[in-house]
């Protein structure tokens, strides 16, 4: 018989209750009907392959859960805080002359910046205060647990995640940005860390060459490559595509 008043029961009904409205809004807004720029430089083809099945509705993506959607929700909530403190510590922020998002391949891929630094306050130079970076620059903010965090502190983004690598370098490449203020704050201590990365052509010319592969294998009704032969590797174990991509 279930306890209604054991706290674990309460706790349940009463989230229960909260995790219904924000899976319904989730689903409303996360409805993509083109490839993300923030998914391209992903490990495994082809995952960045069942996106686009999935944006052109040929594939049902899994529904996240109501707790990852709150962790989506405090990237929000920390990247405009982050933005604000930027702002009073004396960035300027605005756009390019190409705007702070793109398209390509017809619209079927797109990418939206978190933003772009594109002045310095002239007052903090008249007195003496310089801006620490060269301008202008893409910002990336991200919000993370302590593990993953420190991850990226200690090895750089680039070996912490291929995905988010890939990211800045689509962005870069599109808005002609020739540099990317990459911050991550620590989830749980609340620190703050702050790395210049320079654009890298060759980079972005690889991804925006797999985003042509993905379109064109899709049209053509090819699979792109798997990231392994093995269903039970890590990476598949924790894919959202892993039964659609197994039973093919
Ligand atoms: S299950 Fe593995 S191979 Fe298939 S799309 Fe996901 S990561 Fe790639």
């Amino acid at each position: 018989m279930i306890d209604f008043n054991s706290k674990t029961a309460f706790t349940d009904r009463i989230n229960y209750l909260i995790d219904g409205p924000i899976a319904a809004t989730a689903e409303e807004s996360q409805r993509r009907h083109y490839l993300g720029a923030s998914v391209v430089g992903h490990e495994c083809e082809r995952y960045v392959q069942f996106q686009l099945l999935a944006a052109h509705g040929l594939i049902e993506r899994k529904r996240p859960e109501a707790r990852n959607l709150r962790i989506f929700d405090r990237g929000h909530t920390y990247e405009a805080k982050a933005r604000k403190w930027l702002k009073d510590a004396g960035f300027l922020f605005g756009t390019t002359r190409t705007g702070r998002s793109f398209q390509d391949f017809g619209g079927e891929y797109r990418g939206s910046v978190d933003d772009v630094v594109t002045g310095w306050r002239e007052i903090l130079t008249r007195n003496g205060v310089i801006c620490p970076i060269e301008l202008p620059a893409l910002w990336e903010c991200k919000c993370l647990g302590s593990k993953y965090w420190k991850q990226v502190v200690d090895k750089g983004l680039k070996e912490y995640s291929s995905t988010y690598w890939g990211q800045i370098h689509q962005y870069m490449a599109y808005l002609e940005l020739p540099r990317c203020l990459y911050t991550v704050i620590n989830a749980d201590t609340m620190e703050m860390h702050h790395t210049i990365y320079n654009y890298d052509e060759v980079e972005a010319q690889l991804g925006r060459a797999r985003v042509h592969g993905v379109i064109t294998a899709t049209n053509e009704g090819r699979w792109c490559q798997r990231c392994s032969g093995d269903r039970n590797f890590y990476k598949c174990k924790w894919c959202d595509f892993r039964e659609a991509c197994w039973s093919t």
